[in-house]
């Protein structure tokens, strides 16, 4: 998984997706605006065929897994989401914002979700840079992957 120093802030429903792909230096075209919301509208990482399918459920029609993957490259090295493997080595993407903090995969699914930005995970974050410091580590891009069984795969 890989983070530039500096994360956006958390994307808000009000933000306009064509400004902010043009804020980072790309072109609001069709194929990266339905890959964008597409990303924005999940609460999990997504494969680039669950975007694909994600931008033909929401009828942007003339859109090929080609576009799909394009688009997830050029948002990835603009910074507007990060991709990320997990243990069946599948590259899943997240939209920036969703990303900055932990992540859960599922080890039966390989589901990919943020966990909570609450009280208790910054605590147990700064606990745990407290001990690296004390090991005489550093991990100012640090990534924490969690894996586990998710609700669905328990049931
Ligand atoms: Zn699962």
């Amino acid at each position: 998984m890989t983070r530039s120093p500096a994360p956006l802030p958390a994307a808000r429903a009000d933000d306009d997706p064509a400004e902010l792909l043009r804020a980072h230096g790309l072109r609001a075209t069709r194929g990266s605006l339905a890959v964008f919301d597409c990303l924005r509208g999940s609460d999990g990482a997504l494969t680039p065929d669950e975007v694909f399918e994600g931008c033909r459920a929401s009828g942007a029609d003339g859109i090929d897994r080609v576009t799909v993957y394009r688009a997830l490259d050029r948002l990835a090295q603009a910074g507007l989401c990060d991709k990320v493997i997990g243990a069946d080595r599948t590259g899943r993407y997240l939209a920036r914002g969703t990303a900055v903090g932990p992540l859960f995969e599922c080890a039966s699914c390989h589901r990919i979700v943020p966990i909570a930005d609450d009280r208790a995970t910054r605590s147990a974050l700064r606990q745990l840079e407290r001990q690296l410091e004390r090991q005489g580590l550093q991990a100012p891009d640090a990534a924490l992957m969690i894996r586990g069984t998710c609700t669905d795969c328990r049931s």
